[in-house]
């Protein structure tokens, strides 16, 4: 009999019918008569009961399952009696595909913590809570191409191995096929690296924005949507070694147009995934409350998640200028009482304390930064006429910080050139780059999303590590 997946079997059930249902065994509970069996096969968060009568089955077949044993159920589906399900299958057969040794395998129908289940990546996935937050992601990066496909953008790929360092802050990769023991030398005795195998030194990318820029000076509006490493030794519950950014480049639009395409977008793809993946969200928003239970209040959420969700959803982004956030901390309680662990002063670059201050505090929702110093940003971002502030916008989200880095790119051939012998970023090298300048510049304006922080928020989540199967990061790169 073919196989129905249980999200299709608990959406419309056909009571009566004979199904056939394949996945994991959750909890088994029950009599010495009749066992009850919550089967799970990951289209959902929601199990099927199957109701299995020992006068049918023998004792060491029921004996065999066990939570985690992978079973193939066929039988009738009937209208559930039991609160909280629709339908349940009594069992004609069941076969146990492979079984869970019980004193053996690591998950088992309790609350395990995140720091146990991290230890246990290869197998945490199996858990509701893992489980949720990957259909969660899948979701989001379909919302993500789909917004980009409707409003007529491309998906561009940019490369993964590359020979330029994008935001020229170093923090990369070195790829090479060298023996490391023995590389080859130069008569200076440096490393040779005419001889490795793209015939120059070449790291993993840390960003597709460039490329994206050749990108959408041919075809208007491109997005990337590729992984991304930095080796920055920031062991945070923000910073992944390897993580995956959506970067859109649209040719022709400003700052202001940026800002708004970054709204919608994030708007969009939240309410995609509220919409899809209702089951999932209620399970994570439960388990949110659960666990701030005996937390004072401050330490509390304010919302629920659902609610912090539909709260960006219907909301504007509050947007001001660097320079007016600068005046607004410094004017702050926390900065006069000398609360903040950074001093602010115009030209800093905000801390996280800052961000979380402006959008945790002051405005309660997403706030986007616009105008920042030169100084501290990406020789790429277009020069205000004050000539010491360029276009650059970042998205703060409540609980997150940054979430989204953007600008305006400065499309200027000339002073583009001097922001570049300013930050000391090589011409020469980047003269691929500056033909978007020296033939048919536009205004052009774009930005990056990290794909991990986005799910962190719409989780709820709170370990960037949590929100990727397979983490890397500082010491960590198992699987
Ligand atoms: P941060 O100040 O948080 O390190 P950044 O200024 O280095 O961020 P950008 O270079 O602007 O970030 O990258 C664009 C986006 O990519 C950021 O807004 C953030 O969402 C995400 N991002 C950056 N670094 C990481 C990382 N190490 N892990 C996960 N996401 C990241
Ligand atoms: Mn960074």
């Amino acid at each position: 009999m073919e196989r129905i997946k249980i999200n299709n079997l608990l959406e419309s059930p056909q009571f009566g019918e004979q199904v056939t249902v394949k996945g994991w065994v959750r909890t088994k509970r029950g009599s010495k008569n009749v066992s009850f069996i919550a089967l799970n096969d990951g289209s959902t968060i929601r199990t099927v009961q199957v109701v299995a009568d020992a006068e049918k089955f023998s004792e060491d077949l029921l004996r065999r399952i066990n939570t985690g044993a992978a079973l193939s159920v066929t039988g009738e589906v009937v209208e559930s009696k039991g609160s909280g399900q629709s339908s349940e299958i009594v069992a004609e057969t069941i076969e146990v595909l492979g079984e869970a040794d019980p004193d053996k395998y690591p998950i088992q129908p309790k609350k395990h913590s995140l720091e146990f289940l991290r230890e246990n990546m290869h197998l945490r996935m199996r858990t509701n809570t893992f489980a949720a937050v990957m259909r969660i992601r899948h979701n989001l990066a379909f919302a993500i191409h789909k917004f980009f496909n409707d409003r007529g953008f491309y998906y561009l790929h940019s490369p993964i191995l590359t020979a330029s360092d994008a935001e020229g802050a170093g923090e990369m990769f070195q790829v090479t096929t060298f023996d490391l023991k023995n590389p080859p030398k130069t008569e200076e005795g440096s490393i040779d690296f005419s001889q490795d195998f793209f015939g120059q030194p070449v790291n993993l990318t840390v960003s597709g924005q460039l490329e994206g820029e050749l990108g959408a000076m041919a075809l208007g509006e491109v997005y990337t949507f590729g992984p991304t490493f930095r080796a920055e030794n920031s062991n945070t519950s923000r910073h992944l070694a390897e993580f995956w950014m959506i970067e859109p480049e649209v040719a022709f639009n400003t700052l202001k147009e940026n800002m708004d395409l970054a709204e919608d977008f994030l708007k969009y793809v939240i309410e995609y995934a509220m919409e899809n993946c209702k089951h999932d969200l209620e399970f994570l928003q439960n388990r949110e409350l659960d666990a701030e239970k005996n937390l004072p209040k401050e330490q509390k959420h304010e919302m629920p998640l659902l609610d912090r969700l539909k709260f960006v959803i219907e909301n504007d982004f509050e947007r001001i200028t660097y320079t007016e956030a600068i005046n607004i901390l410094r004017n702050s309680k926390p900065y006069k009482k000398g609360k903040f662990e950074y001093d602010v002063e115009w030209g800093i670059d905000l801390q996280s304390e800052h961000e979380r201050f402006l959008v945790e505090k002051k405005y309660k929702k997403p706030v986007i930064i616009t105008d920042y110093p030169k100084d501290i940003k990406a020789f790429y971002m277009k020069l205000n006429d004050d000539e010491k502030t360029v276009a650059a916008m970042d998205v703060l989200f409540p609980g997150i910080g940054e979430i989204v880095g953007g600008s305006e790119r400065e499309a200027d051939l000339e002073t583009l050139q001097k922001l570049m012998d300013e930050k000391g970023v090589p011409q020469e090298e980047m003269s691929w780059y500056l033909d978007t300048r020296r033939f048919g510049t536009a205004p052009h304006a774009g930005f990056g999303l990290g794909f991990e922080r986005l799910i962190l928020f719409v989780t709820g989540m709170t370990n960037i590590r949590d929100v990727i199967p397979f983490p890397r990061a500082p010491k960590q790169a198992g699987f």
